[in-house]
């Protein structure tokens, strides 16, 4: 074979190789953001109208406000 076109096999493998890095970057990266938000739990104090936001999985028995202290209980939409 000539030269030139392992040259050709190998350039264009690796350009693909880069392409399918990138896309595996950034589809992982976008999932990491999703996971974040969805994680987030967003509370709105009834005493004083804080509103407040926590990163637990847990929440069912409320959280309490930074501001007052008084237990809230998730928001749900
Ligand atoms: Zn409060």
């Amino acid at each position: 074979m000539h030269p030139f076109t392992w040259f050709l096999i190998l350039y264009t493998g690796s350009a693909l190789l880069a392409i399918a890095g990138l896309w595996f970057y950034y589809e992982k990266r976008e999932k990491r953001v999703f996971d974040v938000r969805r994680k987030r739990r967003i509370f709105h104090c009834v005493r004083c109208g804080e509103l407040y936001s926590v990163r637990k999985k847990d929440v069912s028995d409320g959280q309490p406000c930074p501001k007052c202290e008084y237990n809230n209980f998730e928001l749900s939409f």
